[in-house]
């Protein structure tokens, strides 16, 4: 039963999903942009999971995103679609990405308040050594072709579900707040919430990107869940970033 195609597609999409998850969680809400805490046990938890999903170094994301913030749609950007065009940061987000990722005057400019550890260099810098162990994971579960297949799936559609929220959430949707993003609904639901990004760039500190009557954000389910673990804290309360802005 679980040695099937079938299920190793399925494997790939839930470990895109929950790629997508830390990414939010994590990267996003959490370091980027100190909208909320989480525990030491829960970070290293983290940390491993998203090595071996994606190889990404927390530094280097959250050094690109803030650049974002800082220069959205104007000369500096490092993803926008109003100066590259659609299909090339759809299709192409994760060079785009890698190219300022990889410029260390950006890194020590937007991620000063976090420098690599001995961990980060012993370990976690090394992304191939990351994205190794976890397909062999998915090679001892699925046997060689499907753990292969499953590595794909995922791989692909955490690509594509990440760099939708940069050319999508720039591109398409409502904007109910005065910026350049845009609220995708039907984004949100398979990004944990990232689709709401008319929100975020109105609110980058809430932790909770669902703003508006009956707007849902996935991410924002496993934060409370979090919150009520004892494992994570809130520190931007939503509720005043939403009376400011609806003044
Ligand atoms: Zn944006
Ligand atoms: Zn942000």
């Amino acid at each position: 039963m679980l040695r099937t195609p079938w299920a190793a597609v399925l494997a790939g999409l839930a470990l895109a999903q929950l790629g997508t998850l830390i990414t939010t969680v994590w990267l996003h809400r959490g370091l980027s942009h100190r909208a909320m805490t989480l525990t030491p046990g829960v970070t290293r938890v983290l940390r491993v999971a998203l090595w071996m999903l994606t190889g990404i170094r927390p530094r280097q994301w959250v050094a690109v995103h803030r650049r974002h913030h800082a220069h959205t749609d104007v000369e500096g950007d490092p993803h926008s679609p109003v100066l590259l065009g659609f299909a090339r940061v759809q299709f192409t987000n994760a060079v785009l990405y890698r190219r300022v990722a990889r410029d260390e005057v950006t890194v020590r400019r937007y991620a000063r308040d976090l420098p690599a550890d001995g961990w980060d260099r012993a370990l976690f810098d090394h992304a191939l050594v990351g994205l190794a162990i976890g397909v062999v994971l998915l090679v001892l579960v699925f046997g060689l072709w499907l753990g292969l297949l499953a590595a794909a799936v995922h791989a692909v559609a955490y690509l594509m579900l990440n760099a939708a929220v940069n050319a999508v959430g720039h591109t398409w949707g409502s904007r109910p707040h005065e910026n350049l993003a845009t609220n995708s609904q039907w984004l949100a639901l398979v990004t944990c919430g990232e689709g709401l990004h008319n929100n975020h760039h109105a609110a980058p500190t809430s932790a909770r990107l669902a703003l508006g009557r009956g707007e849902i954000d996935p991410g924002w389910w496993v934060v409370r869940l979090l919150v009520r673990a004892g494992w994570a804290e809130v520190r931007h309360d939503d509720e005043r970033i939403r009376d400011r802005l609806a003044a």
